[in-house]
């Protein structure tokens, strides 16, 4: 019987033996990368005596032909109950109330971290001479910056009020043909994500955590976050973990706490990959890291994702490209993406034997040059395989 997984009064997430977790197959791709990726999930639990009470909730276009609806009730509270759940890619409906099904979910569960780890397997190709140089996690902040979507356009009447509030309570001059957009950034935001990041590199032996800003152009919001990451350390971390300033650099054994202006990074992730380690970022610096880090491993196809809020337990692992709707229901394209979020799912679960498992077993069908297309054709002498043959390959070798 499929049981509930829980939040303890510890703070920890207790995972029954079969948990149920709710499931979004997605639009699009989603018809082929599901079944390919549950059944590889499935062979790998059950390798360990687990089980996955697997719940279908409907959200994206299958939502709308069948409730009207592009996120029902129903799967959000779905969501909310069960607080490990994970999602196929949905398409973004056009001209409707929603502005992304993605962002929606995210809001609503308060899921603050956008969890991406970066890193390379052998096989994939990629543009760079060492990727398997780059192993980053990117903790991104997921909830305010410019996504918080405060934004007035151009022209409009609350353009000018904005325009004009400014200039007399302010005396900033901004010109009248400007649409304006507002960046919070605030105490709670950055420091639980900074806590998050911190957390993750002491249960994971890691080694660094960086904290990317813009601070030395946005003091009081990319500078802020910055102060008030090292302030958590500095308050709740000081037994594991030490800020650059306060060691000179040299950490003994504790882990390092530092941080590296965003436009810098972006140089040094290419040119010094080993530097990087856990990196804490805000949102829209997260965004563009973690496309460019996912491209130097070759892994766009592949990238894993999850949105999490490590407080009340909730935790959404999702694939992180879109529906490629011109593949829809081809037995094409690569699961990779939504397969990795689910071993993401599985460590986040502490089923880290079964994850690693499947890595094992992914690293060594790759490895032997059996890929779907997007593999293929950047690859010589690979065997292209189906969507659905690719996953068979994982579970024979797992
Ligand atoms: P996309 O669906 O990510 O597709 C862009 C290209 O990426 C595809 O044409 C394909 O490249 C490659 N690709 C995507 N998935 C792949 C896979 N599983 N295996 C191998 N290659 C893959 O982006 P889009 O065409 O801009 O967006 C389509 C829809 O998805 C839109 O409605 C958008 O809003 C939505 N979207 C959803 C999410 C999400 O749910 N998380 C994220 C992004 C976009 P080639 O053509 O080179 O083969």
């Amino acid at each position: 019987m499929a049981e509930m997984i829980t939040m303890g009064a510890d703070g920890k997430l207790h995972v029954p033996d079969e948990p149920v977790i709710p499931y979004i197959e997605g639009d699009g791709t989603g018809v082929d990368i599901w079944p390919a990726t549950q059944r590889v999930l499935d062979a790998a639990a059950a390798r360990h005596g687990k089980s996955i009470g697997w719940q279908e909730v409907l959200a994206g276009e299958k939502a709308f032909n069948r409730t009207g609806e592009w996120l029902p009730q129903a799967t959000v509270d779905a969501f909310r109950e069960s607080l490990i759940g994970i999602k196929g890619p949905l398409t973004t409906p056009v001209g409707g109330g929603i502005r992304s099904l993605n962002v929606a979910l995210r809001q609503i569960l308060d899921l603050y971290v956008c969890l991406r780890p970066v890193r390379w397997f052998k096989g994939v190709p990629s543009p760079v001479k060492h990727p398997e140089k780059v192993d980053m996690v990117i903790f991104r902040e997921n909830t305010e910056d410019i996504y918080a979507g405060l934004e007035v356009e151009q022209g409009t009447e609350e353009a000018t009020r904005l325009i004009k509030i400014l200039q007399t309570e302010f005396g900033w001059d901004i010109r009248p043909d400007s649409g304006i957009g507002i960046k919070p950034i605030s105490v709670t935001g950055s420091k639980r994500l900074v806590r998050a990041a911190v957390e993750y590199a002491v249960q994971h032996d890691r080694k660094s955590v960086t904290m990317v800003h813009k601070g030395n152009i946005q003091k009081f919001t990319e500078g802020a976050f910055r102060n008030w990451g090292y302030e958590v350390v500095r308050d709740e971390f000081s037994d594991v973990a030490v800020g650059w300033d306060d060691c000179g650099g040299r950490p003994g054994d504790r882990i390092l706490v530092k941080d590296a202006i965003a436009d810098i990074t972006l140089q040094q992730v290419l040119t010094r990959p080993d530097d990087f380690d856990v990196i804490a970022t805000t949102n829209l610096n997260g965004d563009y890291l973690s496309d460019a880090l996912a491209a130097q491993v070759g892994g766009i196809g592949i990238a894993p994702g999850a949105n999490i809020n490590y407080v009340t337990g909730h935790g959404l692992f999702e694939a992180t490209h879109g529906t490629a709707p011109k593949y829809a229901g081809q037995d094409k394209v690569n699961p990779g993406s939504l397969l990795l979020s689910g071993v993401l799912m599985f460590e986040h679960l502490g089923w880290t034997e079964a994850a690693a498992d499947i890595v094992r077993a992914l690293e060594a069908t790759i490895g032997e040059g059996i890929v779907t297309y997007d593999f293929a054709r950047l690859r010589e002498g690979a065997t292209e395989v189906r969507c659905s043959q690719f996953a068979a390959a994982i579970v024979e070798r797992l």
